[in-house]
């Protein structure tokens, strides 16, 4: 039988805030007919031995991956991709401890606040919820869903931890230009995620971000993404043909955290292997 010809290079496990353990990422995988996987844990590194083995003992290709959210100062969010970081490489468990530490500075004066507003919540119930690995708000969200306080997660952002809500604080972020440098100095590819999320306010200011990112050593593209429409897949597919970047995509599968996003699949579209391969090529 001959190989599937599509890939996922954007996924998230137990490690950071999906609900499968990353060896379950891999098995659906195969399961799903895919001929490889990229595991894009946020900041953390802690799910790649794991997927990694369970891929080679399932025979598929498997690229190790991270998501950082990087400092940018407009309406969005930056999250880098690093694909093909050394998992073992001492510039990027400096790297991992860092991004950790801003959360643990964090997570506590949210929680402070949520019981200042009347939440009966204990960073001990969040950090339950989180398994032990990297605690974010998505978990603070999955406490006070489960205790009623909201009704669903995005409630949970809307009327508690979102930005402009009451008990939102931001984490210290690293500089674009800096997480570029980590990412390199750890063996891997720095690449934009889902540009949408960037909220540029139109096409001009988009491709003035992205060059400017260019100019700072990014050298790939999410074109496809689960956020991302017909609309949005050609743009960034025009950027990766101007700025000569290379283009990666997936579905930034959670688990159950977001129940409509199957592994594999980004908004219906699926990522072609050819992708994959010129990631591993570059990355040679
Ligand atoms: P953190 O990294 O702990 O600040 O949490 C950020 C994560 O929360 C993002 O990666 C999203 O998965 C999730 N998130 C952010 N805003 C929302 C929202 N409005 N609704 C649901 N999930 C959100
Ligand atoms: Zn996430
Ligand atoms: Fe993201
Ligand atoms: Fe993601």
């Amino acid at each position: 039988m001959m190989a599937s010809s599509f890939v996922d290079l954007h996924s998230h496990s137990t490690a950071s805030d999906g609900t499968l353990p990353p060896e379950e990422v891999v098995r659906l995988a195969k399961a799903s007919d895919l001929s490889g996987l990229a595991l894009t844990d946020h900041d953390t590194i802690a799910g790649i031995a794991p997927a990694a083995a369970e891929a080679k003992k399932l025979g598929i290709d498997f690229l190790p991956g991270i998501e950082i959210s990087a400092a940018f100062p407009h309406l969005g969010t930056l999250h880098i991709l690093g694909y093909g970081v050394d998992p073992d490489s001492a510039v990027l468990q400096d790297l991992t401890r860092q991004l950790i530490d801003a959360r643990d500075n964090r997570n506590p004066r949210i929680i402070t606040k949520l019981n200042e507003l009347g939440v009966d919540i204990t960073m001990e119930e969040v950090e339950r919820e989180s398994g032990g690995g990297v605690t974010g708000r998505p978990h603070i969200a999955a406490v006070l869903l489960r205790k009623g306080y909201v009704n669903s997660i995005k409630q949970a952002f809307d009327k508690y931890l979102g930005q402009g809500a009451p008990a939102f604080f931001d984490k210290e972020r690293l500089p674009p230009e800096r997480a570029f440098e980590l990412i390199r100095q750890s063996g891997g590819l720095a690449v934009v995620a889902h540009p949408l999320q960037l909220r540029a306010q139109n096409d001009a200011q988009l491709d003035r971000v992205v060059k400017d990112l260019v100019d700072m050593g990014l050298a790939g593209i999410e074109v496809i993404h689960s956020d991302h429409d017909a609309a949005w897949v050609q743009k960034c597919t025009r950027l990766a043909e101007r700025y000569n970047l290379l283009m990666t995509g997936g579905s930034d599968f959670h688990g159950s955290n977001k129940k409509d996003i199957r592994l594999g699949i980004a908004n219906g579209r699926r990522v072609p292997r050819e992708w994959m391969d010129r990631l591993l090529e570059r990355l040679q």
